[in-house]
Order: C-alpha cells, then structure tokens, then sequence
C-alpha cells in the first residue's frame, strides 16, 4: 500500500509542480494563456491515467468471492457464499456497441449543476395535504441515512405511493410522460396492495420504497442521473419499485421444489422476479392504472426492455457474473452497457442496508429474520425430505439469497 502511494505521488509531482507554476503566474499577474492551457491539458491527463490506473488496480486487488479461502471463514460459509452469488448458466453479453465508455461516466459525475437545477423546487412539491411528519421526512430524500419507517409511520403506511409520487414529481417525470396524477395515484394503490398480499415482513411496501429512495439516492449522489434520458430515469424508479411486487415471501428454491404454480409458469428460471415484472405489467393493461398510456410505441418498448432486465437482475444467483462484468469492462476501459449498469444499480440498492446507519439496518435484519424463519415453518408443515433446510449449509444453491432481495 505505501508502495503503490510513494508510485502514485511520484507521478503526480510533475502536475502538481505545474499547478503551482500557473498559480504564480496568476498571483504575479503575468499570465500565459497558452502555456496555462497547455499545463491544465497536461495535468488533467495525468489524472485521468492516474485514475483509471487507481480504479485498475483496485479492482484486480479484490479478491473473487468463488476464489474465498481464509482460515477464518467456516467453509459452510465459503460454500454458501459460492452457491449464493454464482449461477451455472452463464447470460450472454449485448448491444457491446451501444456503450458509452467509462470516462464518459467520469465526465458526466463532474458535471454537478444538474442536481441544483433538478432539486431547487419545494419539498412541498409531492401531494397537497400531506402531514408535517412526511413532509419532514421528505426533506432528507436525497441522504443516504434516508429513514423509511419513519416516512411509513407519517404516511399511515402508504411509504412506497409518498415516496413513488415525490419523487415522480422533483424529476419532473409526470410533465415528461403526460402521466395524469389520478392514474397515478390509482396505480400506487395497486402497487401496495399487490405487496401487501402475502403479508410479508420484510419484502413489502416498505422494502420497495427503501430500494426506491437507494436508487435515487445512488443515482443522484454518484452524478450518474447526468447520464441518463428522463426515459432511463423513469425506467429505473419503476423497476425499483415494483422489483418485488407481490413477492410471496418465500425463495425461488421453496417455489421450485414445491412445484408451485409460479415455479411451473417460469420454468424453475427467476420464478420470483419474473412473476413481480408479469404481475406489475398486468397492472398497466388497465387503461385506468397504465401511467405510461402517452407515451410512443418505441418509448414503450424501450422502457419495457430496461425494465425487465433490471428487475431479473435482481435475482441473487446473477450477483457474480454481474459483478464480474462490470469488473472487466472497467478494466478493459469498454464502453459500458447503459442497462447492465443500470441493473447492477438496482441490485445494489436491493442489498444495501447493511451499509445504511445500524438503527436502520438492525430492522431490516429483524424483519429478514423473521420472515426466514416463517419459511422454516412451512417447510416443516411440508415433507423435509423433499424441500432441502434453508438452516443447512449446502453447497448446491441454498434458497438464503431470495431473503436478501
Ligand atoms: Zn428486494
């Protein structure tokens, strides 16, 4: 580590010496504009190389999750780490000439002007009448410690349509797509009743609204909304919150090994994330809940497509090969796929509160727990000998991953 800082300060001396240079120049009043433009060229270059050298050298540092060996680590653990973020079957890559290229990404995160143009209007901006609590909460919309239950409580349970709409709103997205807020408002209704079917701890409402304000929050903090089209955007905010729309509260593993009716529909492939993306799609077929009714035949399409893919993404069998991509685009400096990063986005705010402050993150712990353990008992009501124990470590794909997301 002191290595690779005594070799990162060493390249960056002939910069900084040039900073300095101009800087005199300026104070003393005798300005190049010439040489000034050639040393700011030069430097940025350096940085840029030095950068991408960083983030290179980062990436080949981690270790490989399928390659996790340390005497600390139980090889129960090792192997349900392996089994859980590994899949057999290996998606092929696309549309590898449509993506923009990473310094892109780069350039696009300085560009930071557009957050106070977008977040300039009033935290007022979401529905009328709403009570000083939700209101309040609202406020920290944009931080990362954003807390959910509170907004939860303040809403009288209605945390997934407050967030949805506020944020549908700031974006402007509504104006964008000529969404009427009373088709709106009808499909929120059904978008929470859908999640509150099952009754479930921890994959309800509240869960899909956290994943949503994550999305907005990475989206935002990251400069990556300078990126995207509003179309991306919108895109984005609804795969996050239907991603788990009526999510039975129990494991592709339980579905397929009890042969259920949606492990028979979806062929034992993503049967939960398949079914929330058909389930929220049947929603639209409603003219009165369709919120995309106005928008063009290619629009549709292209909204459609984004949005399956980052919702199938969330299944927790992709989480390797997902990572790994991602990891061999940055280093080969390719241009990056605009819904593979996006996806990768989804999944990450989906497994994000172990990273979220402790008071946050210990409920949601309490809430996987309980629904884990919920499972447990239907397994047992059900014959042992057919549906594998989540309680057992194995080393074939164990159903603790569908808990997480
Ligand atoms: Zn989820």
């Amino acid at each position: 580590m002191a290595e690779l800082v005594r070799i990162r300060k060493k390249k960056l001396q002939i910069p900084i010496s040039r900073l300095r240079s101009m800087l005199k120049q300026i104070e003393e009043k005798e300005v190049d504009f010439e040489e000034i433009r050639k040393n700011l060229d030069f430097t940025a270059s350096l940085l840029e190389a030095v950068y991408l050298d960083g983030t290179r050298q980062c990436l080949e540092s981690e270790d490989d999750l399928q390659q996790l060996q340390s005497d600390g680590v139980p090889s129960e653990v090792t192997d349900w780490l392996a089994s859980t973020f590994t899949q057999r079957i290996r998606r092929p890559l696309r549309r590898s000439d449509e993506k923009p290229k990473f310094r892109s990404i780069v350039h696009a995160v300085q560009a930071g002007i557009f957050v106070e143009r977008m977040f300039k209007r009033a935290y007022t901006a979401t529905m009328p009448d709403q009570p000083a609590a939700v209101i309040n909460c609202l406020r920290d919309v944009d931080r990362w410690s954003f807390d959910v239950f509170a907004l939860n409580s303040g809403s009288s349970d209605h945390a997934l349509q407050t967030l949805f709409f506020e944020l549908i709103t700031r974006y402007d997205l509504n104006s964008r797509f000529k969404i009427r807020i009373s088709c709106l408002t009808e499909f929120l209704s059904a978008l929470e009743r859908g999640y509150c079917k099952y009754n479930n701890p921890y994959h309800n409402l509240v869960h899909a609204a956290d994943v949503t304000q994550t999305l907005h929050c990475l989206l935002l903090r990251s400069g990556l909304v300078h990126w995207l089209t509003e179309l991306e955007v919108m895109a984005s905010l609804f795969a996050a919150a239907i991603h788990d729309f009526e999510h039975t509260g129990t494991t592709n593993n339980f579905h397929i090994h009890t042969r259920s009716e949606f492990a028979l529909i979806y062929n034992d492939r993503s049967v939960q994330e398949s079914h929330h993306l058909s389930a929220a799609f049947r929603l639209l077929q409603d003219d009165r809940l369709n919120i995309f009714i106005n928008l063009t035949r290619e629009e549709w399409m292209e909204m459609r497509s984004l949005v399956i893919e980052m919702v199938l993404a969330t299944d927790m069998s992709s989480h390797l090969i997902q990572v790994k991509a991602m990891k061999s685009s940055l280093q080969q400096q390719e241009r990056i796929d605009k819904p593979k990063a996006l996806s990768l986005l989804l999944h990450t705010a989906d497994i994000s509160h172990p990273s979220k402050p402790w008071a946050l993150h210990s409920r949601w712990t309490k809430a996987l727990m309980e629904e884990f353990f919920r499972q447990e008992y239907f397994e047992d009501l059900l014959n042992p000998a057919i549906i594998p124990s989540l309680l057992e470590a194995e080393t074939g794909d164990s159903g603790l991953d569908s808990f997480i997301t």
